[in-house]
């Protein structure tokens, strides 16, 4: 029998949400438990595929080539389990569904509504995920904030949940904020009080409160919790800030939060077991033994998570390099109008993320040829390979006009352009490249040193490729093309001979680095970086 946790969150957002539950997921999975874990999105985009980073962050890539929330991308980092369509769904998908099926006559005489359509379509899209992967818990994270209209029906879905699944099988956890009041100095939990009442009138009892908290929660604050919001004192789980998202898991374990979920569950299972992640992510992320600079110079600087699973993968190239690394956001713009001397000056590493549209794309040009000519240790991703191969043609080719058709659409030297089939393509939805392709890797390359493979497999999200056309001419100048996906004969990686780290990669490798296996393009990089000091 499946057993269900869902996970809700009040007062405010981003108290971490996505973080509290993919550390949950772990320390069961520490248990020798099968986990996975869904996001429901109250939206009513299909996906965030269309979305403005800032109006959504990053969009995580799974493997099957769904664009997702971000959320999902720390379900993988802490997890075994993998991500697929089926893990996130949104308000936007389930009404798609449920309005095709009314067109198709399926429900022929009857009048459609929230209830029972919508939540029957939101309960079997649970039970889907479930089913796909055969994991014996999943965690079910629902978006937003307790008491947002958009959230009712999945908060309404995961009600009657238990009614489906069975009061043992399904247990609720709200995560809510403690908020420390200065002038009184005191810790308050009337908010706390007020979104454990919003849910209780939806039906819901919370089981297990996770209490976000700068101070720690005294006994009697416990007390108070547990009267007012009517949990058992040893459920009220307190979770103050920490220095490192990894150490999270740990903070849990350490209230026993594992156990707690078990006996709900009426569960045994093995003891826990976090040494491996203690030694060999938090222990090694606060010890490290020298400080490099990675410069990323992107256009959606302003917004930590809009390069969410960047950031992640440049601190799991520092654990296992055991190198601090300091991340200098650089705006690309801000190139165009100081120069790079003035910015990337002493960098350690240079770092050309992906994105869409012209704007800044110059300053992403500067900054890597500025990155070529110094021997700066460089890693390019999706439109930061583009760049690298349109400051090759410029630079060393002699190809002055060298762009992507995507920026300059009549240039004579198109060197990233579109392939047949996408210069068809209509609706901007899903019709991207996406998700994971095979690549053959070239033997006696950077390639091969870093991924000590021939062949790999990585995610992909994007419309434009490199123009054949052009291999030649960069090949004699210097380029490596040391990827290729064989069956379209489709760049996936460049390199440049000469320089000590130079690469660039069509995919998009931060998808798939994880804290105790850091992907090997960032951990080279790092590595670069540490010896070029
Ligand atoms: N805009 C480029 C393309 O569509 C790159 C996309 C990306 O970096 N993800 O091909």
């Amino acid at each position: 029998m499946t057993k269900y946790i869902f996970i809700t969150g009040g007062v405010i957002s981003s108290l971490g949400k996505g973080i509290a539950s993919a550390s949950i997921a772990k320390i069961l999975e520490s248990r020798s438990l099968k986990v996975t874990l869904m996001k429901l999105d109250p939206y009513i985009n299909v996906d965030p595929g269309t979305m403005n980073p800032y109006q959504h962050g990053e969009v995580y890539v799974t493997e099957d080539g769904a664009e997702t929330d971000l959320d999902l991308g720390h379900y993988e980092r802490f997890t075994k389990a993998s991500m697929t369509k089926f893990n996130n769904a949104t308000t936007g998908q389930v009404y798609n569904t449920v309005i095709s099926r009314e067109r198709r006559g399926d429900y022929l005489g009857k009048t459609i509504q929230v209830i029972p359509h919508i939540t029957d379509e939101i309960k079997s899209r649970i039970k889907k995920v479930a089913q796909v992967s055969q994991a014996e818990i999943v965690l079910i994270e629902v978006g937003g904030t307790v008491g947002d209209i958009e959230s009712l029906p999945f908060l309404e879905a995961a009600r009657q949940f238990k009614l489906d699944a069975g009061e043992k099988n399904v247990l609720y956890i709200h995560l809510t904020l403690i908020p420390y009041i200065k002038v009184a100095d005191e810790i308050k939990t009337k908010p706390t009080q007020h979104s454990v009442q919003t849910l209780r009138q939806i039906g819901i009892q919370p089981d297990i409160l996770i209490c976000r908290t700068e101070k720690q929660l005294s006994d009697e604050v416990k007390e108070k919790i547990s009267l007012f919001c009517n949990v058992r004192k040893e459920t009220v789980i307190e979770s103050p800030d920490v220095e490192s998202i990894y150490q999270v898991p740990l903070v849990f374990k350490g209230q026993i939060l594992d156990e707690i979920i078990l006996s709900h569950f009426g569960l045994i299972s093995k003891p826990s077991n976090l040494k491996d992640w203690e030694k060999n992510v938090v222990e090694r992320l606060f010890s490290p033994k020298q400080t490099v600079q990675v410069a990323v110079v992107g256009k959606y600087i302003g917004l930590q998570d809009a390069y969410k699973s960047i950031y992640e993968a440049i601190t799991h190239a520092g654990i296992s390099n055991q190198v601090k690394v300091e991340v200098k956001k650089i705006d690309s713009e801000d190139i165009e109008k100081y120069g790079p001397e003035k910015l990337l000056k002493g960098i350690g590493a240079v770092l050309v993320p992906g994105g869409f549209g012209g704007r800044g794309i110059e300053g992403k040009i500067k900054a890597i040829e500025f990155a070529r000519k110094n021997k700066i240790p460089f890693l390019g991703l999706c439109l930061g390979m583009q760049c690298a191969v349109a400051e090759f043609a410029r630079g060393a080719c002699g190809l002055k006009d060298a762009n992507s058709t995507e920026f300059k659409s009549k240039t004579k030297n198109p060197v990233i352009s579109l392939l047949v089939e996408q210069k068809d393509v209509l609706e901007l939805g899903g019709t991207m490249r996406l998700g994971a392709y095979p690549c053959r890797i070239k033997a006696n390359t950077l390639a091969a040193k870093i991924y000590k493979q021939k062949f790999i497999s990585e995610r992909h999200r994007h419309r434009y490729e490199f123009n054949n056309k052009f291999r030649k001419k960069l090949e004699s100048k210097g380029m490596v093309f040391s990827g290729i996906y064989q069956k379209r004969n489709l760049v996936e990686i460049v390199e440049l001979k000469g320089h000590p780290y130079f690469i660039a990669v069509q995919f998009h490798p931060e998808f798939k680095s994880k804290p105790d296996a850091a992907h090997p393009l960032f951990s080279g990089l790092i590595r670069a970086a540490a010896e070029k000091k």
